[in-house]
């Protein structure tokens, strides 16, 4: 019922500050009701942000953020002064809709006993019967009752049958999307892209706080429209032939994003924020924002603004 994710692209941060700033998240959206919390962060000690990106850690558990809090701090095996330039962490207040409220059927969900995908998701997923058969068709086995897992299931899929190693995160989301009916707003995070974040929303709501210390490139993002599935490499995820209009801070690269959904959530560390519309695509990359979709309807509108909160 909650969603909130942190990126820190270049801007130190312990792992202890980190959590800190997750669960403050989730403490701001405990008003909009939950029944258990969950977060998706980086394992690992080691001083390298990129070796710890190879493996997520998921902790979740069923009641309160406090639960959550208690549960984080009796984990023996992690470092809390371990420091990240890079890092993204997910974070998650479930209101059960599908599966009872347990620390299985808590979100982030996962791909695989490996974590390689884990994904938030504040909504319900209609069709999740049949994708979960088509998936366990293909051998992929569930661990939950919930119509998120599917959606976690589904990015790794996507993943497993990429016609390229070029592929990129953005793209596997969307195709992702392409195939899910109902409301969501979900973010991604994955080892196989590690200081990147992916979020989309259909019906339920999903904004993007930004906040550098230097000048922004653009007061406003241009969806990229796609019309072959061909990617090409500028710009992370998108099509693109120059750089001037996805986001990131000029001069220096230090940069920290907050995916919520709510803006109650990010207004502490930042007044700028873009909110997301249906079907919009948001993924960070090098610590560059940019929104993009597929598929253009009639009367989108052509930009997304930078708004600045009071
Ligand atoms: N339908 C999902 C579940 O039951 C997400 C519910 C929510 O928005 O918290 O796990």
């Amino acid at each position: 019922c909650g969603i909130f994710a942190y990126l820190n692209y270049h801007v130190p941060r312990t792992r202890r500050e980190i959590l800190e700033i997750l669960l403050k998240g989730l403490r701001r959206l405990e008003y909009r009701g939950y029944d258990s919390a969950g977060v998706g962060i980086d394992a690992g000690n080691n001083k390298e942000w990129e070796s710890n990106a190879k493996s997520i850690q998921l902790i979740k558990q069923r009641g309160k953020v406090k639960a959550l809090d208690e549960e984080i701090h009796k984990q023996q095996d992690i470092d809390l002064d371990v420091e990240f330039d890079v890092h993204l962490g997910i974070a998650h207040t479930r209101w059960a809709t599908h599966g009872e409220p347990s620390p299985l059927n808590s979100h982030p969900h996962r791909s695989d006993k490996n974590n390689e995908f884990i994904v938030i998701h504040n909504g319900i997923i209609t069709n999740y019967k049949d994708l979960r058969k088509f998936l366990e068709s293909k051998g992929y086995e569930f661990e939950s009752e919930t119509d998120t897992e599917t959606i976690a299931k589904l990015v790794k899929y996507m993943y497993d049958n990429r016609e390229s190693d070029e592929i990129n995160f953005a793209t596997l989301v969307e195709r992702v999307t392409q195939q899910l009916e109902g409301a969501f707003a979900l973010v991604f995070k994955s080892v196989h892209f590690p200081g990147e974040a992916v979020g989309t929303r259909r019906g339920s709501p999903l904004l993007i706080g930004v906040r550098s210390d230097h000048k922004l490139s653009t007061d406003h993002i241009p969806v990229m429209y796609r019309s072959s599935g061909k990617d090409k490499k500028s710009c992370g995820a998108l099509p693109r032939t120059d750089q001037d209009t996805c986001l990131f801070p000029v001069d220096e690269k230090a940069v920290e994003y907050y995916f919520a959904s709510d803006a109650s959530a990010v207004i502490e560390h930042t007044n700028r924020v873009i909110f997301l519309e249906d079907d919009d695509v948001a993924a960070v990359m090098d610590g560059r924002l940019s929104i993009h979709r597929i598929k253009r309807r009639a009367g989108d509108y052509p930009a997304r603004a930078i708004q600045t909160l009071q």
